[in-house]
């Protein structure tokens, strides 16, 4: 048996555990128990399509044998998933299912699951608990947190709250079935949490890439409990986003302008960040800080065969508007987390919108 490793994320009241180990979702039953739910109310499981045949069953029966009674939602998978519709669809589920005030929401999937089955949890009687298994690399970042929501038609994340899982179930052996560019997608953000925050962590990257490309097990459960526990520790400093989380954003301004240009489906959002954040370097290179940061980003980036330029087609000014629109420009300046060092930033308010335009025309 491998080991499990714990930890947590400590927001006083309302901290938790990430327990993080191989072959975890089989005991899913068994955690539920340690944590004190009791057998008599219904336990709803959240997942979508693609996951439902893979690790639906193993949830399930670990639940019943431990005496649950479960209900589960099975919604389609992507983005368009978070929404309203779908979360009046789950709650006539949980009510027909009779879930009650002691119930649990489980979210078995990514991030989409994740806040959308959070947001479940977080309005259904005013509020139930809540469980993530998460199944995706990137939903490191979206375990921690507890930010949860679904979208409007006009805006992303729009509808949404703060609500806290009661822990965390992070079974590494389920990343083996994510396609390569989910998992090369989603090693994005462990490698944004590295360059915020802690360069030996960054040094551990350039050395375990392909290790981590390859799915092994050991590399995942240290990547993921080192990219966990660096969004915990800003999390737990600014619950409410005021000013340290912002730093969290690191690569994001350019990068939801990308996705935001960008046809459906042809960036991923960890593509698109990993772009983003050769433009934070390149600009902290223009604010007077070390090229090194710029070539040291962009061959880490590389490693993890993330791409590292625009494509050719991508229209400069539709990325200038698209960020115009993001909240971060006040009179030709613009607000950008800058890389100062490696494992080090700031946020600097004074970027020139010119100097962004001319870095959004170098990444082409
Ligand atoms: P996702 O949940 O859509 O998963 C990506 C794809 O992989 C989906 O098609 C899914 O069906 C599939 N998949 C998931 N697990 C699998 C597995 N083990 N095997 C095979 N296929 C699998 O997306 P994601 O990238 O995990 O998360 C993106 C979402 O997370 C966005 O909606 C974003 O807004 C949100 N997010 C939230 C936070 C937060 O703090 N709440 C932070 C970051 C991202
Ligand atoms: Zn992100």
């Amino acid at each position: 048996m491998s080991q499990t490793v714990e930890l947590k994320v400590d927001l006083g009241e309302r901290s938790y555990p990430i327990y993080i180990g191989e072959n975890l979702i089989g005991d899913t039953g068994a955690y539920l128990n340690k944590h004190g739910f009791k057998t008599g109310s219904p336990i709803l499981i959240v997942t979508d399509e693609t996951i439902a045949p893979y690790y639906l069953d193993t949830v399930v029966n670990s639940l019943r044998s431990a005496g649950y009674t479960v209900v589960t939602h099975i919604v389609p998978a992507g983005e368009q998933t978070k929404s309203l519709s779908m979360l009046e669809a789950i709650v006539t589920t949980a009510l027909t299912g009779n879930l009650d005030r002691n119930s649990a929401v489980i979210a078995l999937g990514g991030g989409v699951i994740g806040d959308l089955a959070g947001f479940v949890a977080a309005t259904y009687m005013r509020g139930i608990r809540f469980i993530q298994i998460p199944t995706t690399i990137l939903a490191h970042d979206s375990s921690v947190g507890g930010k949860v929501a679904v979208n409007h038609k006009l805006a992303k994340n729009i509808i949404g709250a703060f609500h806290q899982p009661d822990y965390v179930l992070y079974d590494v052996t389920t990343l083996r079935t994510l396609s390569p560019r989910e998992v090369r997608s989603g090693l994005a953000e462990m490698v944004k949490h590295g360059l915020i925050w802690d360069e030996a962590f960054v040094d551990w990257l350039e050395e375990s890439a392909s290790k981590l490309l390859n799915l092994d097990l050991d590399a995942l459960k240290y990547g993921i409990h080192q990219g966990c526990r660096i969004k915990s520790v800003v999390v737990a400093e600014d619950e409410r986003e005021n000013d340290l989380r912002a730093i969290l954003n690191l690569g994001h301004t350019i990068g939801h302008a990308l996705e935001a240009v960008a046809g459906y489906g042809e960036l991923l959002h960890g593509e698109a960040i990993a772009i983003g954040m050769v433009g934070a370097s390149l600009l902290a290179q223009k604010l007077g800080y070390s090229s090194d940061i710029y070539t040291r980003t962009k061959a880490l980036l590389q490693k993890f065969e993330l791409p590292v330029s625009l494509p050719k087609h991508y229209d400069v000014d539709a990325i200038m508007e698209a960020m115009s629109h993001d909240k971060k420009f006040k009179e030709g300046k613009m607000v950008f987390v800058i890389p100062t060092a490696i494992g080090k930033v700031e946020i600097n308010r004074n970027v020139p919108a010119e100097w962004v335009r001319e870095t959004v025309e170098q990444l082409k």
